[in-house]
């Protein structure tokens, strides 16, 4: 069954209810009032022309539960790895949502993989925060960058563009030294880019494919924080997407689940080692998520029709839920937090 984006569905009760809240915060803080009944007046007008049109999701108390699109989806099959604009329904990763206040300013972040699903929500809510945001990705996903860049720019800050194939280690360092020559250091990293293809049966797994998720998802994570750690100054932050299938691997994920354990064992004892640097490094590992890694062969058809839809939620979530951890993980506001997993699965999962 075809399922409508229901992003755009927001009612008029839900316009009204974040306007309400818009006025109380403006009561509570004077400082803000002008700012907030300017924004709400504009929101005002927005849906009074068109109703339709859809308010920030994130700034709005409601139902998680019916948030965001629930399953069933549609198939839709893509070659790996995969696009944004061609999902159905389009992901959230806070293009319209996101607000900033002020917690990364003058930081330098390269968030690989930042071009779509969640290291697009990181690098759009690091932009937000002020931060100077690099992103990599492969060539074919220029489209997708291309996005990222412009929402970049939009919020004032620099964006550098950085495509490549993280397999290769001579490109990790590479990247690594454009990314630091480009925003003039370095103060957040976060290894996000991920390779993630289901395969039924251990007799079916190539070694092409062991080897190529392993280089993806751990070689390139090691080569590029190690290319990254003598630009770090104390108060820097690795951050690396791991999964819940780091403590819960599915059976069709043999290859992909032993990487995402990989990147935990990585995670504790790289910051053990780094602590005395005053370098933090933590993990943090989603559930699923409704981005391109998961219909572009991360999962059979089968189960993106109902994909989400066996986590207490109901549902996948959407990259935008992810980035505030991302933004409080890479902020001077976690200091104490180093070598731990932050889970966020809906409900299920590990840690
Ligand atoms: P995504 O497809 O949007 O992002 C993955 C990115 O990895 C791609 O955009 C691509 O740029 C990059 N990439 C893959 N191979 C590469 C290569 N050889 N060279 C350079 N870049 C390469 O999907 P996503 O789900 O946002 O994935 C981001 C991370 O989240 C991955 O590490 C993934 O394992 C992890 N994760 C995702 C889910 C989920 O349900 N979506 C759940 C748990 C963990
Ligand atoms: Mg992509």
């Amino acid at each position: 069954m075809e399922k409508k984006d229901t992003f755009k569905k927001t009612s008029r009760r839900q316009v009204l209810g974040g306007l309400s809240i818009g006025v109380v915060a403006a009561q509570a803080a004077p400082i803000l009032a002008q700012q907030s009944s300017t924004k709400a007046n504009q929101q005002e007008t927005l849906s009074m022309e068109t109703p339709t049109k859809e308010i920030p999701n994130q700034s709005v108390k409601q139902n998680p539960v019916n948030q965001y699109p629930s399953p069933p989806f549609s198939e839709q099959p893509q070659q790996p790895p995969g696009l944004v604009s061609k999902m159905n329904p389009r992901p959230d990763h806070g293009e319209k949502s996101y607000q900033g206040s002020g917690r990364l300013v003058g930081r330098k972040a390269l968030v690989t993989g930042g071009d779509s699903g969640i290291g697009r929500a990181a690098a759009i809510a690091f932009a937000r925060e002020g931060a100077d945001v690099a992103i990599n990705y492969l060539p074919v996903e220029e489209p997708d960058a291309r996005e990222v860049v412009e929402l970049i720019r939009a919020t004032g800050r620099k964006a550098a563009a950085i495509p490549g194939d993280i397999r290769n280690e001579k490109f990790c360092t590479q990247l690594v030294e454009d990314a630091v020559r480009e925003l003039g250091g370095l103060d957040i990293l976060v290894n996000n880019a991920g390779r993630q293809q289901s395969v039924d049966s251990i007799l079916d797994l190539t070694t092409e494919q062991f080897d190529s998720t392993f280089k993806t998802n751990v070689y390139a994570m090691f080569w590029i924080t190690k290319a990254a750690v003598p630009h770090l100054k104390p108060g820097a932050s690795i951050i690396n997407t791991t999964s819940v299938q780091a403590y819960d691997p599915s059976e069709n994920l043999l290859d992909y689940a032993q990487t995402k354990s990989a990147q935990v064992a990585f995670t504790k004892s790289l910051a053990k080692q780094l602590a005395k640097k005053g370098i933090r490094v933590n993990a943090i590992a989603p559930g699923p998520y409704w981005t391109p890694l998961q219909v572009s062969g991360g999962q059979p058809q089968s189960t993106i029709v109902q994909f989400g839809s066996d986590t207490p939620i109901g549902r996948p979530g959407q990259p935008a839920e992810l980035a505030p951890i991302y933004v409080v993980l890479a902020s001077q506001e976690s200091s104490y937090a180093t070598g731990q997993v932050y889970g966020a699965a809906g409900g299920s999962g590990n840690p």
